[in-house]
């Protein structure tokens, strides 16, 4: 039972940190403080081949990986870029 409230816990915190950063990568697009599209289309060419994506997310933070590359202060999880 306990590990199954840690799990939900970690869940719930996973969904969190991942629409947070989310949220940040789009604000800072959208007032022009993203990163440089062609840096986006790098990174992205690096997540399409990693083991933790999980379709269109990352399986390491659980963002949205399409606006996790546009906010200039994100990073991999994983330190692949
Ligand atoms: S951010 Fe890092 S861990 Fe996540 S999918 Fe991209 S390369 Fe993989």
């Amino acid at each position: 039972m306990h590990g199954m409230f840690t799990k939900t816990i970690t869940f719930i915190q996973y969904i969190i940190s991942g629409a947070y950063l989310c949220i940040r990568a789009q604000y800072r697009s959208l007032t022009g403080k993203g990163r440089e599209f062609s840096e986006q289309v790098e990174i992205l060419n690096i997540c399409n081949t990693c083991e933790y994506r999980e379709k269109d997310k990352c399986g390491g933070c659980g963002c949205i990986l399409i606006e996790k590359v546009k906010d200039p202060e994100s990073s991999c999880p994983f330190g692949k870029w």
